[in-house]
C-alpha cells in the first residue's frame, strides 16, 4: 500500500512546525487510507489546540524577518519550491494517488498545476503596486501601499490535496504573510510532501506550518487565536460557513471556496462533439469530486436525444479502477459517506422519473467505487438538482427557450463555475452575462489556470485564487496622507 518512492523521505508521519518535525503531544495518531482498497498508506499525527498555538507562535516570531524582505528575495525561495516539486512530481504523484485515489496521470498533472501557483505568485511577488492619487486640495499628497495581513491559515480539502494548498500558500508567501496550515485528514501525507520540499527550498523556520489532526481543535484554535489574521478556506459551504462565524469574533479577513452547483448548458447549436468531449472533463475528472465539476447538464429540447446517445456512449467507455493501474480514468470515491451520499441522489433522481442511460450504481471493484452515470429526463425538483453530486452522475435536464436556460442555471444558491456550448455570438454574450457565477467556461469545460481569478459568488464563496487579483487577498491596503 506503501507507494515505492524515489526519494522516501518525502513520505512523513511528523507534522512540521516552526521548522521542526514533531509528533503530537500525547502521541496519538491517525491512519491515512487508500481508498482503493482500505490498505494503511502511513500514520499522520492527531494534533490538537496545543500544537496549533506553537504553529500560531512560530508563525508570528517569523513574521517580521519574512515581511522585511524584498519580494524579489521571496521569489527565489518560491522559485527553488516550485522547480524541487517539479523535480520530485513522480513521487509526489505516487503519494497523492495512495491517499486519494486519482489517476496517478491525474496526481501527476494536479503536480503540475499546484506547482504553477508557487512560480507564478513567486513572480507577482515583484509587483505588488501601490498608487498615487490626485488630492483634491493642494496641501495634501495621497499615496496608497500594499502590506501583508501578516499571519494566515488555511484549511483544505482532500480533491486536491497539493493544489488547493499551493493556491493559498503561494500568495501568502509571496505577499510576506505567513501560514499554518490544516490539511484534510484523508490526504494529509501530499501536505506534509510539500512541506519537506518547502524546508528544502530554503522557507524560513515558522514561516510555514502544516498541522494535522482533529479539525475542530485546530479549526477552534486557528479561527480564535487572535495572532491569526485571516483564514482561507476550500471545503464545504456548511463547515465554512461555520469558520466565518468564528472568524468573526476577531473580525478576521476570509477568503472562502466553497460548493458549487454547476450547469452546463447544451443550446441546439451547439458542436456536440465539443460539448460531449467538455462534459466529459468537467463532470469526471477525478471521479466527479471536484467543486467546478458540471452538476446538472441543461439541454435544449433540439439536441436533447443527440446529447445524450454521444454522451452516454462515451462514458460507457471511461475506465474505473486502482489509480495506480495503467489507462485508468476514473478512480474510487473518497470515502464510503461519499458513496452513500451520491447513492441517495441518484436513488431520489430515479424515483422521479429519472431514467439511467449508462451506470447507476456502485461499481464490481467494490470498496469506494462507483460506475460513471448518466441519467436523462431527471426532474428539476429532485434532490439532485440543487445539491452538490461529488461523484460520477451526470443528471441531464430538457429544457425550451434560453430565458428557461438560464432561470433553470440560476435557480441555486451557489455560484462557483457555469458552463455553456453553442454558437450564436449575440447570445453567447447575453447568457455569459447573465449566469450567476464567479467563472463561465463557453465552449469549453477545462477552466482552471493560475492566471485566472478563480472564485465563487453568492453561497459559493468569496474572494479569488490564482492571477493578479489572488494577491489581494493577502494583501492590505494602506493609505498615506501627507501634508505639504
Ligand atoms: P468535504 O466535504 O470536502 O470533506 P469539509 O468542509 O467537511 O469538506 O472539509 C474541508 C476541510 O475542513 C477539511 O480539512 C476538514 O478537516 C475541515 N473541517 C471540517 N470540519 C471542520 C470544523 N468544524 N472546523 C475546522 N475545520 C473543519
Amino acid at each position: 500500500a506503501v507507494p515505492t518512492l524515489k526519494d522516501p523521505s518525502l513520505l512523513r508521519s511528523q507534522c512540521f512546525i516552526g521548522g521542526e518535525w514533531h509528533d503530537a503531544d500525547d502521541g496519538r495518531v491517525i491512519d491515512v487510507t487508500n481508498p482503493a482498497d482500505g490498505s494503511v498508506v502511513a500514520s499522520v499525527p492527531r494534533m490538537g489546540a496545543g500544537e496549533t498555538q506553537r504553529a500560531i507562535e512560530s508563525a508570528e516570531q517569523a513574521q517580521s524577518g519574512w515581511r522585511a524582505l524584498s519580494g524579489k528575495q521571496r521569489a527565489a525561495v518560491l522559485r527553488k519550491w516550485f522547480e524541487l516539486l517539479i523535480e520530485n512530481q513522480d513521487d509526489l504523484a505516487a503519494i497523492m494517488t495512495a491517499e486519494q485515489g486519482k489517476p496517478l496521470p491525474e496526481a501527476r498533472g494536479e503536480i503540475a498545476y499546484a506547482a504553477s501557483y508557487i512560480e507564478w505568485f513567486g513572480e507577482e511577488a515583484k509587483r505588488v503596486y501601490g498608487d498615487t492619487i490626485p488630492a483634491p486640495t493642494s496641501d495634501k499628497r495621497i499615496v496608497v501601499i500594499k502590506q501583508p495581513i501578516g499571519v494566515c491559515a488555511a484549511i483544505t480539502p482532500w480533491n486536491f490535496p497539493a493544489a488547493m494548498i499551493t493556491r493559498k500558500v503561494g500568495p501568502a508567501l509571496a505577499a510576506g504573510c505567513t501560514m499554518i496550515i490544516k490539511p484534510a485528514s484523508q490526504t494529509p501525507l501530499s501536505a506534509l510532501a510539500l512541506c519537506v520540499l518547502a524546508e528544502r527550498a530554503g522557507v524560513p523556520k515558522g514561516v510555514l506550518s502544516c498541522v494535522t489532526g482533529s479539525a475542530g481543535d485546530i479549526g477552534a484554535e486557528l479561527t480564535s487565536n487572535p495572532a491569526v489574521r485571516k483564514l482561507s478556506f476550500t471545503g464545504s459551504t456548511e463547515i465554512g460557513k461555520v469558520l466565518m462565524v468564528q472568524c468573526a469574533a476577531t473580525v478576521k479577513r476570509t477568503s472562502m471556496e466553497l460548493g458549487g452547483n454547476a450547469p452546463f448548458i447544451v443550446f441546439d447549436d451547439a458542436d456536440v462533439g465539443a460539448a460531449v468531449k467538455g462534459a466529459i472533463a468537467s463532470k469526471y475528472r477525478n471521479a466527479g469530486q471536484t467543486c467546478v465539476c458540471a452538476n446538472r447538464f441543461l439541454v435544449q429540447s433540439g439536441i436533447y436525444d443527440t446529447f445524450v446517445a454521444q454522451l452516454s456512449d462515451a462514458v460507457s467507455q471511461l475506465r474505473v479502477g486502482n489509480g495506480f493501474a495503467s489507462g485508468v480514468q476514473i478512480g474510487p470515491l473518497i470515502d464510503e459517506k461519499a458513496v452513500a451520499k451520491v447513492e441517495e441522489l441518484v436513488s431520489d433522481a430515479i424515483s422521479q422519473g429519472g431514467r439511467v442511460v449508462v451506470g447507476g450504481g456502485r461499481h464490481a471493484l467494490g470498496h469506494s467505487f462507483y460506475q460513471p452515470t448518466v441519467i436523462a429526463d431527471v426532474s428539476p425538483e429532485s434532490q439532485i438538482f440543487g445539491e452538490e453530486i461529488f461523484g460520477p452522475v451526470a443528471p441531464l435536464f430538457r429544457f425550451e427557450t434560453e430565458s428557461e436556460a438560464i432561470q433553470l442555471a440560476n435557480k441555486t444558491q451557489f455560484g462557483l463555475a457555469a458552463y455553456f456550448y453553442g454558437c450564436d455570438i449575440s447570445r453567447i454574450w447575453r447568457v455569459a452575462e447573465a449566469l450567476e457565477a464567479g467563472i463561465v467556461g463557453i465552449n469549453e469545460g477545462m477552466i482552471s489556470t493560475e492566471v485566472a481569478p478563480f472564485g465563487g459568488v453568492k453561497e459559493s464563496g468569496n474572494g479569488r485564487e490564482g492571477s493578479k487579483y489572488g494577491m489581494d487577498d493577502y494583501l492590505e491596503i494602506k493609505y498615506l496622507c501627507m501634508g505639504v
